[in-house]
This record gives C-alpha cells, structure tokens and sequence, in this order.
C-alpha cells in the first residue's frame, strides 16, 4: 500500500491537517476551529467529499488532533503509519535554513524562539508533541516558515537599531510565508522550464496575512513580513508598517502595550479601515455598492502594495514575473487590476480579459504582453511541506518532484 505523507499546521486559533498521496495529490483536509471553547468545530473533505467532524466541548489540540486520527484512519485515508509528518513551524529564527528532521535538540532550538512567535511558536511545539504520542515510529519534519529568507543579505534583515538588539536579542527581519513563497519559485520553474537558480521574480502571497518577496536567482533577497509577521503590507486584521512613534503616542492615550498590540494584530488592516470586515471579497462588494470606508480599505491596500512592488525591484537583475497568490492574489482581478495600475512607469500592464479570468485561459499569464510578465498561480503550502518533509526525512531517495 502506497504510504502518504500528514501534514499539520497548528495555528494559533485553528488546526489544519492534511494528507497527501506519494505523488503529492491531496487526500484529505481537515479544519478544526474555536479549539479550548463549549463548541469546537471541525468540518473534512476526504477524496472530494465533505465529512462531518465531532468533537468533544473543550477539545484541546491533542484532543483534536487524536479524534481527527482516527476519523482519518476509519476512512481508510491513514492506513498505518504514514511515510513522514510534516508540521509548519512558524519561527526558526537564524537556526534553519531548511526543513529539518525533529528530535529533541531541534525541540530545543525551536522552543527558543518561542519569545520571536509567542502565538505560534508554542502552539506549533504541541502539535509536535501530540503527533509524536500518536506515530512514535513516523519521523516527524519541521517546515519553517522563516527558513526559505535565511539567504536575505544583511543589509535587507538589518534594522537600523543599536547592534546589541540584534546581537543580545536577535532583533532583525526574518520574512514569513517562506513555504508559499518558494512554491512560487517552483511553480514558475516548472512552467519556464527553467531551474531555480535562473530564475528571478516577484511573489505575492495576498491572503488574510500578506506578504511580498524578491527573489533573485532562486534566493530569497528582500521580504516584507520582518521581526514578526506584522510588518509590511496591509492585511485582515493586521496594520503592516506604521511609523513606530505610533507605541508612544497611543501609550500617551492610555492604551495599555496589550491593548495596541491587539489593535495592530487584530483590529487593523481591512478590518480596521473598512469599520466592518477583513473578507476581501465582501469588501470588495461594498465598494461597489458605494461604501467609502471599503473604497479606502481598497485604495490603502493596493497603493501599499504597488509600493512594495516598486521596492522589490531593488533587489532583482531581471525579473522573470509578478506572481499574485494567496485567497486575494489568486481570486481577485479587481485588487490585481488596481495595484498594477500604480506600477505603469516599471513596466507592469495587465490585459483585462486574462485578468478577469484569473489567468486560467493563459497559462496564468495575465499581462498585456507589452512589458513584464505577470501571473497568477495558485498556492498549495501543504504540498511544499510534505515534499520537504519526505526530502529531510529520506534525503538518499531519488526525487519524483
Ligand atoms: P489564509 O491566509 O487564511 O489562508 P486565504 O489565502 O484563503 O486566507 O485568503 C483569504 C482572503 O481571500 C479573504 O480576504 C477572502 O475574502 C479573499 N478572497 C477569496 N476569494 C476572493 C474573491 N473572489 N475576491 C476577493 N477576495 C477573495
């Protein structure tokens, strides 16, 4: 029987699984939400089909984890112990570069960037945890989601800070979104025909975290996201940049350090400047229903953007394509259509009708053709970690991806 890899994502407000074939074809996804509350939810897809999930109230991640097991294992989509389990580890500060084999060290290095991520980094060592009690004999991989911006030159990690903050503390940016980023890079490949290292171009990860990178011959050189995954671009619920007088300033107004750091994580982005919601979609329709706030929303969104795109292109040679992903990047011709309208003077014009068609009728081309090549593909980060889950863990198997 062919053995399939696990995947699991333990985020901080939701469990993610998924299982995927020998040849990388997904199998099965679960979610499970509101995890430590009266009413769990979980919902499956098992070979195309919905499932139901239920779970006990006060179900913890291992709880969760075990109940969704077993339901995989009843399916007969688990038969056995699985070939590897790969689990996205958000932070691996400058220790990984790449996905790495876990065992009690790697346990160790991980845990000790658990102050870089604490809503991530901790929860990401439960589902470690758990799933080695379930598959003691399965190698388990951790996939980071900082390893792939481990090549980001000093002067594009380096913050303008005294040097002990990044000597004592290990202040500097580290970027996110690596595995998303780097199946960019793939994918891209595969359809130039090109390897890795000839390749050089711009990807948008645009989802309810956003996040933008350069890469240049293969390597991550420049990245939005930077100490935490806070900086940057406008996202759903997060601020991205803001002028770092901002902390005084709101302390001066009484609000305590938990109360600005929920607003800028939670309370910011779409969400803060639309007054309603952090789903593009719906913003989107409001504008067009002529909501102003939504029309902001859109216009800070993707000025901020085309402005990212605009510093990106400081660390390319040549640039090979704009690539958009992530729910927004992938979905939406209007974002796309807006953002590329700021970059005229770089070279970047898009053509209506393959836009309006996210690209599906053209190969995922969606430009004019009269300048830089720009695309839509879309992303699949559980592949990435299962690929680079069996590569760590059978490093002398011969690669069939
Ligand atoms: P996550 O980062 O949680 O994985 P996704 O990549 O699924 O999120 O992206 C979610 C975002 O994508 C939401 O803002 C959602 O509204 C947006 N989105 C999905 N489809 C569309 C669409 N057709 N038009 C505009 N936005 C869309």
């Amino acid at each position: 029987m062919a053995k399939s890899t696990l995947v699991v994502n333990c985020g901080s407000s939701s469990l993610k699984l998924a299982v995927l074939s020998e040849d990388f074809e997904h199998q099965a996804q679960v979610l499970v939400e509101r995890l430590d509350t009266d009413h769990p939810s979980a919902s499956a897809r098992i070979d195309g089909k919905r499932e139901s999930v239920t779970l006990e109230p006060n179900s913890d991640y291992a709880d969760a984890l075990a109940t969704v097991v077993r339901l995989l294992e009843s399916k007969d989509v688990l038969t056995g112990d699985p070939l590897v389990i790969g689990h996205r580890v958000v932070h691996g500060g400058e220790n990984f570069s790449s996905a790495t084999v876990i065992d009690e060290a790697v346990i160790g290095a991980i845990t000790a960037c658990n102050d870089l991520a604490p809503l991530h980094n901790p929860i990401n060592l439960i589902g470690i945890e758990a799933t080695r009690k379930l598959y003691p004999d399965v190698p388990q991989v951790a996939v980071f989601d900082t390893a792939f911006h481990q090549t980001l030159p000093s002067y594009a990690y380096l913050y303008a800070l005294p040097r002990r903050c990044y000597q004592d503390w290990g202040v500097r940016r580290y970027g996110f979104h690596g595995t998303s980023h780097a199946y960019m890079l793939k994918q891209l490949g595969e359809r130039l025909d090109k390897p890795a290292n000839a390749l050089s171009l711009i990807s948008a990860h645009l989802g309810n975290g956003c996040s933008i990178t350069a890469i240049e011959k293969g390597q991550s050189r420049d990245t939005s996201m930077g100490l935490t995954p806070l900086e940057g671009l406008v996202m759903g619920t997060r601020s991205g940049d803001v002028d770092p007088g901002l902390f005084d300033f709101l302390q001066q107004k009484g609000l305590s350090r938990d109360s600005i750091s929920r607003m800028l994580n939670r309370e910011s982005g779409l969400l803060g400047l639309s007054g309603k919601t952090n789903d593009m979609r719906a913003i989107v329709e409001a504008r067009d229903a002529g909501s102003a706030t939504a029309r902001d929303a859109i216009d800070v969104f993707c000025f901020r953007l085309a402005r990212y795109i605009g510093a990106m292109m400081a660390s390319l040679s040549r640039i090979d394509g704009l690539v958009f992903t992530g729910g927004i990047g992938e979905n939406s011709a209007t974002i796309r259509e807006q953002t590329v309208a700021h970059l005229q003077l770089l070279g970047f014009t898009i053509d209506q009708n393959r836009n309006a068609q996210n690209g599906r009728q053209s190969s995922g081309r969606i430009d004019s053709g009269n300048g830089h090549a720009i695309y839509v593909i879309p992303t699949d980060e559980e592949s990435m970690i299962a690929r680079e889950a069996v590569d760590a863990a059978y490093p002398d198997t011969p690669k069939n991806h």
